[in-house]
């Protein structure tokens, strides 16, 4: 096993929640892909004993610390001084940083002299490993003691974190690790319950191939993800590709993507095999249906657009809603919902029309129709499926799982259809 390693995270914006700690998440990603493992994150204050601290204490447990933030040129930027009196060294400035400084600020055109303030970014403790920033002011820092316990301080910055991620902490880390990686992959599912897929899974419900599972739902179902820690790289792959293929294969068609595809990608491509198109009427969903379709770059080849059918009027003039129905049924109906996904086929010449009408919430929930209850019509050339379902959350919840619904209807349909 790689030796682990703790991550400090350095600023009062991380603790005031006014900056999210994207550079604890970047770096445990990166680290997780060379196989070194993260035994704790820690954020603390622009303060020097809060600095002192937090590091000492992961040095003891892990012996190897990585920081990022207070490198910069202002008051608040202690991590260096801290570190360096925390290692017991002197600070001496560095010509070699001072002359890239200088160069630095007369390359930006700001116009006169680089500020003095700038030089404490070229101050380097006795001993220290300068890395190069590559993409800012301040470099990199790495100290090690004695007894090969060491530290290394990133900027905060996180365009230049991650670019000194790729530079130097991942080359190093790799050539002192375990060769093993840490990967992962997901079979993403939709219309199904946590427990539901765990019936199916049945055996594999805990662990496929070796490899721990995971259940993470969300708005668009529940992700399954399997999990290899420890193996060298090819091993790994092995074993996740051929985790994924049972996974698959257990919960069959409730799965819809693996990774980090979404479902508007997924229902995009199976239209552009079958040559279909799609258009969407939306009461409910208020349109959002449409931006999560066209969010996919290339959308344009098989979106052909839509109507925001809010109001009745709107339902009953643009897509030929019958008046009758809506005052029998309601506007939350299955006939309703039909006839919209029917009028904006017949509108835009789509091959495939959807209809969403339902209850978003907060308010507007009757005994009947309570808050949450949608019905979701599918047009797919003149074949008509329709859903109805009482989605729980709040208002964007609802509305989401609607989407999520509906663009599943047309995958299934779809699926079903010869090429
Ligand atoms: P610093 O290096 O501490 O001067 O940080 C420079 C800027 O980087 C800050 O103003 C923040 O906007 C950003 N930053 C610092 N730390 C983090 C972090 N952990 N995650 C994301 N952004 C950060
Ligand atoms: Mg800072």
């Amino acid at each position: 096993m790689a030796q682990s390693v703790e991550i400090v995270t350095i600023g009062d914006e991380l603790l005031l929640g006014t900056t999210v700690d994207t550079n604890a998440v970047f770096l445990a990603r990166a680290l997780g892909e060379i196989g070194v493992p993260i035994a704790r994150r820690a954020t603390v204050a622009d303060d020097e004993h809060e600095i002192a601290d937090a590091v000492q204490q992961a040095l003891e447990r892990t012996g190897g610390v990585i920081t990022t933030g207070g490198l910069g040129p202002t008051a608040d930027d202690l991590t260096r001084p801290v570190l360096a009196r925390l290692f017991g060294r002197e600070l001496r400035e560095d010509p070699a940083i001072v002359a890239a400084l200088h160069a630095l600020w007369a390359s930006r055109g700001r116009g006169g002299a680089l500020p003095p303030s700038n030089l404490q970014q070229a101050l380097v403790p006795e001993g220290a490993e300068v890395l190069a920033n590559g993409q800012g002011t301040a470099p990199g820092l790495r100290l090690t003691d004695d007894q090969g316990r060491w530290v290394i301080m990133l900027p905060g910055v996180p365009r230049e974190l991650r670019h000194m991620t790729a530079t130097h902490i991942v080359p190093w880390l790799t050539e002192r690790g375990s060769g093993t990686v840490l990967r992962s992959r997901n079979v993403r599912t939709t219309s199904i319950a946590e427990s539901a897929l765990a019936e199916k899974l049945g055996p594999l419900k805990r662990e496929v191939e070796g490899l721990p599972l995971a259940y993470l739902p969300g708005h668009d179902g529940v992700d399954l993800r399997v999990t290899a820690r420890g193996y060298p790289a090819a091993e790994a792959a092995r074993r996740l590709d051929a985790a994924v293929a049972q996974i698959r294969d257990a919960v069959g068609t409730y799965a819809y993507a693996t990774d980090g595809v979404s479902m508007p990608a997924v229902v995009l491509d199976m239209c552009l095999v079958h040559g279909d198109t799609i258009a969407v009427a939306e009461s409910c969903t208020g349109g959002l249906l449409g931006a999560r379709l066209t969010e996919v770059p290339g959308s344009s080849r098989v979106v052909l657009g839509g109507v925001i059918a809010y109001a009745n009027i709107v339902k009953e003039q643009e897509l030929g809603v019958a008046a009758d129905d809506i005052e029998m049924h309601g506007a939350v109906s299955e006939p309703v919902a039909v006839q919209m996904a029917r009028g904006v086929r017949g509108m835009t010449g789509a091959t495939i029309g959807v209809g969403i009408t339902g209850v978003a919430g907060p308010d507007g929930g009757t005994p009947d129709k309570p808050v949450g209850t949608v019905w979701i019509a599918i047009d797919v050339r003149g074949e008509v499926t329709t859903n109805r379902a009482i989605y729980i959350g709040d208002r964007a919840e609802i509305r989401h799982r609607a989407t999520q619904v509906a663009m599943d209807l047309i995958r299934r349909a779809l699926l079903g259809m010869a090429t």
